[in-house]
């Protein structure tokens, strides 16, 4: 077939263009500018599989492998939470912190794909710790510190918290997560109920990291920054905790220092 007539089948079953060009290009390694100027040449016959998975609900990035994140693309696969734009703020926030306070090493709880640290080490000269629950995100973060060329200055150990890195715990200088925050039994989009639930969901209030946190960790002297829900706002300013907005105004982060 065709690849003119497959993007427009597919459109036809409900897949918008914009993903049949995502899914075609990953197949073939050509650009959607070139799929679009020769939609006389044959389409991969796999084209039709991918669809059917998408619509199904399957994640367009766990088929494509990769995800874009701030400045590049990251590898990701089934069983890693995909990154999400809101957390682009995030990392910008550490940026600005760590040029500012002239910051030398750094820890995040819960790396997944890699993606905060990663982005963070790219545009900075900081040492960062990870931990994650996972093993896969473990793995993952690794492929892609080595795939942005900052794995000399990562060090990643699977455990909760912080747990893995005690020893080093009074020289890190920022602690940085964007923790599982969905409340128990919310009901998610389709294609987020594909991803790992220890990487969405904070008990019962969406909570349960943050008063685990702030319980097991003395933070004084410390600066803690961390994604919220942006329905959590309210929780943590009763604390007198600063809570910052993202991009849509929305409550989105949380900064202690
Ligand atoms: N930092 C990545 C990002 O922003 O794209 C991943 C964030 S994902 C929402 C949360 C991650 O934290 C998941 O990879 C999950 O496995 C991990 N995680 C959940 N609870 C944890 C805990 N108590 N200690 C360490 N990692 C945890
Ligand atoms: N924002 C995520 C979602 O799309 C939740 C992320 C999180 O729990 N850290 O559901």
């Amino acid at each position: 077939m065709k690849i003119g007539e497959a993007i427009k089948i597919s459109k036809r079953m409900g897949l918008p263009e914009t993903e049949a060009l995502i899914l075609l290009s990953y197949l073939s390694g050509n650009s959607k500018e070139y799929l679009l100027s020769h939609l006389e040449e044959e389409c991969n016959e796999k084209f039709f599989l991918f669809v059917k998975k998408r619509l199904s609900g399957y994640p367009l990035h766990y088929i494509i492998k990769k995800k874009h994140f701030f400045k590049g693309e990251f590898y990701v696969e089934e069983g890693v939470f995909i990154p999400r734009f809101e957390t682009e703020g995030l990392v910008e926030l550490a940026i600005d912190i760590i040029k500012r306070r002239k910051i030398g090493t750094i820890a995040e709880i819960g790396v997944g794909s890699g993606a905060v640290s990663v982005s963070i080490l790219c545009e900075t000269n900081v040492r960062a710790l990870g931990t994650d629950v996972s093993e896969k995100a473990i793995k993952v973060t690794r492929l892609n510190a080595s795939n942005f060329g900052v794995e000399s200055r990562i060090d990643l150990r699977k455990g909760r918290f912080l747990e893995p890195f005690r020893s080093e715990y009074k020289n890190i200088e920022l602690i940085i997560s964007n923790p599982p925050y969905v409340r128990q039994g919310a009901i998610l989009p389709e294609d987020v109920t594909f991803e790992p639930p220890e990487a969405l969901f904070g008990g019962e209030d969406g909570l349960y990291f943050y008063k685990e946190f702030f319980k097991l960790y003395d933070t004084s002297g410390k600066i803690v920054l961390m994604e919220i829900g942006d329905d959590q706002g309210e929780y943590f300013r009763k604390q007198n905790i600063t809570v910052l907005k993202d991009y849509s105004g929305k409550d989105r982060y949380i900064l202690v220092e």
